[in-house]
Parts: structure tokens; C-alpha cells; sequence
């Protein structure tokens, strides 16, 4: 049986095709961008912990650092499905780096 080489869907080796890395699902709107478009968060003991660098251990989620992803991801307990928590998860940390970067804009 000939199995041949791996398949890939992607446009490898066009060499005008930048590779922006791993894609993730936003756990608010549900859609799929490039993780470094996203914010990684990870499960603390009451809330939601930003991990922009990438630096926290345990189970990680994305999500956009948009208060619509914010609202989506709170009224259908993405968090809790997407950290493994039993309980809800405070999500001000995200609020409040959120309320930083649009003051920078
Ligand atoms: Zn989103």
C-alpha cells in the first residue's frame, strides 16, 4: 500500500505565503485567527488570567481582546468549558488590560 507524502493544505512554498504560525479559536466569537492575533489566557483560582507571554503553565484558551469576545465568552460559559473549571471565572483582568490597550490607541 502506498501511502505517499503527508498531505498539506496549505500554500507552502509559494514563498509569497508568510506563515504567521498556529491557528486558534477565539472561545468568545468562535473564530479562527492566527494565535498571535489572540490573547492566551489561562484558568487562575477566581478569574481569568491573561498570558501574553505565553509564560503560564496549565490549560490554555484564546481569545480576542475585544469586549464583543469578552461578552460572548461570559454569556455562554466559554470559560468554563474552554479552562475546565467547574465554577465561573472573573474575566476583570481582561477588562482592565483591555480598558489599557484602547487607552493607548
Ligand atoms: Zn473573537
Amino acid at each position: 500500500m502506498k501511502v505517499g507524502t503527508t498531505a498539506r493544505s496549505g500554500a507552502v512554498g509559494s514563498g509569497s505565503v508568510a506563515w504567521t504560525g498556529p491557528v486558534r479559536t477565539c472561545v468568545g466569537c468562535r473564530a479562527r485567527a492566527a494565535a498571535s492575533e489572540l490573547l492566551r489566557v489561562v484558568a487562575g483560582d477566581v478569574s481569568v488570567i491573561p498570558d501574553p507571554q505565553h509564560r503560564l503553565a496549565g490549560r490554555g484558551a484564546y481569545i480576542h481582546l475585544q469586549v464583543g469576545c469578552l461578552d460572548l465568552a461570559l454569556r455562554r460559559r466559554a470559560w468554563t468549558r474552554a479552562l475546565r473549571v467547574a465554577g465561573a471565572l472573573d474575566d476583570s483582568l481582561l477588562r482592565d488590560m483591555l480598558a489599557a490597550s484602547e487607552d493607548d490607541e
